[in-house]
């Protein structure tokens, strides 16, 4: 049978309005749980423009776009918030009992008394490279990102692409892959120096292949590859590959979020103004991904609007409770909570 992880709130998202509605929601005693199709938390904060500096914080008045993420991961840290990355929220349910049941692209099965759509732009999902005869091979030798390093033990690898994925997969997988062959365009990347290097050190002792040039051809049977021709400066090369990683960046895609049975105007959940609800009561959308009249997608509104909804999530959760308004900095509750008395 499949193991339910159980918890109050399910939060569809890791972006910085997700990571903060735990804050709020914690505040009122509730669990949250957050699912991300990334492999970190910070949505496009982390993944778009991570050493841009935001400007329009209130409280700083500059902040790099990680900055903020390592910093509401301090504010939430108090309220121990369980993550689970690298999986895509692909089903939505209400049961039976007004709880809801959260299936992901993985099988793993979650139930929440209430639902945070958080979910931004969409889900971030893998650009697919202009290689030729690519798509029968996908999920079966080709893949997008790594999930479990054991998938690649012992195989002929090629990892095609110049970023911080590709140099960090170049060498965190070299010990695991039987060969490993990494393809970019051009000699220079737009990876960190230090990987960069790294790499360069252990092409120097034959521990791997760096090829410039263009993955152009694949060969193989019923989804397995078996080579890659690889076209470069001086011709064409032909290299053992038996499962390829391209990492030619990301896209957002509203995704599955269009068939939970949700209105939907141009792409966007509408909610109103008071609790951020969606049409279907006890699933709320915050941030990016909601709308209603005047709507502005920043990151303040979604910091906003997980404060109402935190309070019209609690009254499902514990409804009949009295809801006491509070500040955190005179509340010796709250300040409990947050583990500073
Ligand atoms: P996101 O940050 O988009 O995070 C949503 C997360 O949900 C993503 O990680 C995604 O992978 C995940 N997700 C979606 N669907 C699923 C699913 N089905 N399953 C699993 N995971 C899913 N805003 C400002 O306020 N000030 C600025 O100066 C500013 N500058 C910006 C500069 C750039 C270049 C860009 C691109 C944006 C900027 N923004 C700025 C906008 C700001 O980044 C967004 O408003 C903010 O990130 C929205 O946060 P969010 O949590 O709602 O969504």
């Amino acid at each position: 049978m499949t193991d339910i992880t159980k918890t109050d709130v399910l939060i569809v998202g890791a972006g910085p309005v997700g990571l903060f509605a735990v804050f709020e929601l914690g505040l009122f005693d509730m669990k949250c749980h957050l699912i991300d199709i990334l492999d970190r938390p910070g949505g496009q904060c982390a993944e778009l423009y991570p050493e841009k500096p935001i400007y329009d914080i209130p409280g700083w008045p500059s902040i790099s776009a990680q900055g903020l993420v390592d910093k509401l991961l301090e504010q939430i840290a108090p309220f121990k918030p369980d993550f689970t990355y690298n999986r895509m929220v692909s089903s939505l349910e209400k049961l039976e009992d007004g709880s809801f049941r959260v299936t992901t692209d993985e099988n793993e099965v979650f139930e929440a008394k209430v639902v945070v759509i958080a979910a931004g732009g969409g889900s971030f999902q893998p650009k697919r490279p202009p290689i030729p005869g690519i798509e029968p091979y996908e999920g079966k030798s080709v893949f997008y990102s790594v999930r479990r390093m054991e998938d690649f033990r012992g195989h002929d690898l090629v990892i095609v692409g110049g970023g911080d994925s590709a140099l960090d997969w170049t060498l965190n997988l070299q010990p695991v892959a039987k060969s490993v062959t990494l393809v970019h365009r051009r000699p220079e990347f737009r990876a960190a120096p230090d990987s960069v290097n790294k790499m360069y050190a252990m092409q120097e002792m034959k521990q791997l292949d760096f090829q410039v040039g263009q993955v152009t051809g694949l060969t193989g049977a019923d989804g397995q590859l078996s080579s890659a021709v690889i076209k470069g400066p001086d011709g064409d090369v032909e290299v053992p590959c038996t499962r390829m990683l391209p990492f030619f960046g990301l896209t957002m895609k509203l995704g599955p979020i269009a068939e939970w049975g949700l209105n939907l105007h141009e792409n966007l959940i509408p909610v109103d103004t008071e609790k951020f609800q969606t049409s279907v009561p006890g699933i709320f959308a915050v941030g990016d991904i909601n709308w209603y009249p005047g709507k502005l997608k920043l990151i303040l509104s979604g910091f906003h609007e997980v404060a109402l909804m935190a309070q019209a999530a609690k009254r499902i959760i514990s409804p009949g409770e009295r809801i006491v308004f509070q500040y955190t900095t005179s509340s010796t509750s709250l300040q409990k909570k947050l583990g500073v008395v």
